[in-house]
């Protein structure tokens, strides 16, 4: 059984998103498809069309977010990685099962069009994996 269907995206944590947007679209030739807050986790994202994927930049909107904290503690570079799953609900669960720590008890909505959780680096070889269920 296939519980992740493919790569949706690669999070990016950046102190400066336009600065990043730049480097992404005018050197690397990506094209931007939208910028969003994300108050939940207190973070302003700009999305990259890469093929059938995605690069994700994350700059933090706030010191006390989770990314201000990653760059504070390891630099700008890569934050997460994100699976596309086809039922979170049930992924979550049968991760639980297996012992694994996640960092939400419940999937968190953003913006009505996705559900995410993540799973913590200590379950999953040092890396911060996003599983997003679209809608
Ligand atoms: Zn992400």
């Amino acid at each position: 059984m296939s519980r992740s269907t493919e790569l949706d995206h690669i999070g990016v944590a950046v102190r400066d998103l336009d600065n990043a947007i730049k480097f992404f679209t005018e050197v690397l030739g990506l094209e931007l498809e939208k910028i969003e807050e994300v108050p939940e986790e207190k973070v302003r994202i700009a999305c990259l069309k890469l093929g059938n994927t995605q690069i994700e930049l994350l700059q933090p909107t706030d010191p006390s977010s989770p990314v201000s904290r990653f760059i504070e503690r390891k630099g700008e570079g890569i934050h997460h990685v994100a699976l596309r799953v086809k039922n979170i609900h049930e992924l979550c669960r049968f991760l639980r099962e297996k012992g694994l720590k996640l960092v939400y008890e419940e999937p968190r909505e953003i913006r009505g069009e996705r559900l995410i959780n993540f799973i913590h680096p200590k379950s999953a070889l040092g890396v911060l994996i996003e599983i997003v269920e679209r809608r």
